[in-house]
């Protein structure tokens, strides 16, 4: 094994947004280098990396140049085909997570059938493969759900409400005639997340859970500790811990769940990496997300997830990042992506308002296994 990776070590990762960014600046605090592999030229994270390969993520001989870079290889954007990561594996790299992990969370099926057989509470949901299924699927759902594509749907794309069955055909046609999961409308009061890491030696660290406030399907602001019980917390954590030991996971995923009036929790999914909802914890956790994710799958110890402060992280969307002024508070943490061409509801940044802490660490996972 060659784990714990020495630093001086490079880490490969497929997608060179501002994820993979994040996670570079991370590593070179650890003292690795990284080589991204991403099909966009100029990307946010080559752009803070010492190797970039441009390429498609399936080129076969692009993935061999990454391997021959890298001592192992993550990946910051889960629609990365799952046989790149499998190809890689087949070439002798070390990668993680793992494939499975990948491809359970790019087909919303095959997520909640997971989340089903391990336990874990998830909105009540039917297949649909075509127009036909919606009408059974509504009588047994209850009206309105959700239709969601399976693959590719992010900040809320590939999704259409469905009112009745008289709206089964729109609603199809709406996401593309694509295969799809339909969700019971899930009558949540706050929508929640929680981050977690687990380490090559099986040992568990989860962040104090966040709100999340969405606009318009995209993550607008995420507010941490949320205000939520212990008993909301302690399920948070069971959650992510069985989550992450079924799969067997290596690294920092993200759960999104519903929470429900009466404190409890049900799981809406899961992104197999540092995720959006956690980039708060980059000013005001003793470890963020970023570099738990390197020391996970660098075999590194994990380290300690206590909040220092209290956070609220606001997206920039299109021009909002424009503005130098947003420097001048100085309660404000800026992080700007160097992205090329701000179109409206682009992520082009975030800030971070720290606040004093109520009390020490809430919700806090210590060290452990899950
Ligand atoms: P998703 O792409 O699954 O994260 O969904 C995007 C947003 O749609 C979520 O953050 C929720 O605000 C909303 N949403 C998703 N699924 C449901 C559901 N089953 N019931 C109610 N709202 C939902």
């Amino acid at each position: 094994m060659p784990f714990p990776l020495p630093p001086g070590s490079t880490i490969g990762i497929l997608g060179g947004g501002q994820l993979g960014r994040m996670l570079a600046l991370a590593a070179a605090r650890l003292g690795f280098d990284v080589a991204i592999l991403t099909p966009e030229p100029g990307s946010p994270a080559s752009r803070v990396a010492a190797h970039t390969v441009i390429s498609a993520y399936d080129d076969p001989s692009a993935l061999g140049e990454l391997a021959r870079l890298s001592d192992v290889v993550t990946f910051e954007f889960e629609n990365v085909p799952a046989a790149a990561i499998e190809r890689l594996a087949a070439l002798g790299a070390q990668t993680a997570p793992n494939a499975r992990s990948l491809a359970t969370a790019q087909d919303r099926i095959a997520e909640k059938r997971f989340f089903e057989a391990e336990g874990v509470p998830t909105v009540a949901f039917a297949q649909i493969d075509s127009a036909a299924d919606i009408g059974p699927a509504l009588e047994r759902l209850g009206a309105p759900a959700l239709l969601k594509t399976r693959r590719e749907g992010y900040d809320g794309k590939g999704q259409a409400w469905v009112e009745s069955a008289a709206d089964a055909e729109t609603a199809f046609a709406a996401i593309g005639n694509a295969p799809a999961v339909l969700e019971a409308k899930c009558p949540f009061v706050r929508e929640v997340s929680v981050i977690a890491a687990r380490g090559r030696d099986g040992r568990v660290a989860a962040y104090p859970l966040s709100e999340n406030r969405h606009e318009n399907g995209i993550l607008r602001r995420s507010i941490a500790p949320a205000q939520a019980s212990d008993a909301t917390a302690a399920q948070a954590r069971a959650i992510v811990a069985t989550v992450l030991e079924k799969l067997d996971y290596v690294g920092v995923i993200g759960v999104e769940m519903f929470e429900l009036a009466d404190g409890s929790l049900l799981v809406n999914e899961f992104a197999p990496r540092v995720h959006n909802s956690g980039h708060w914890t980059a000013d005001a956790c003793q470890v963020d997300q970023f570099e738990q994710h390197i020391r996970a799958v660098a075999g590194w110890p994990l380290g300690p997830t206590d909040m220092l402060a209290a956070a609220e992280m606001l997206n920039l969307l299109g021009e909002e990042a424009l503005d130098p002024a947003l420097a001048a508070d100085p309660m404000a943490r800026l992080w700007l992506y160097g992205k090329v061409g701000a179109a409206p509801g682009r992520k082009m940044g975030h800030v971070t308002r720290l606040k004093p802490l109520k009390s020490p660490s809430p919700n806090l996972c210590p060290l452990g296994r899950g």
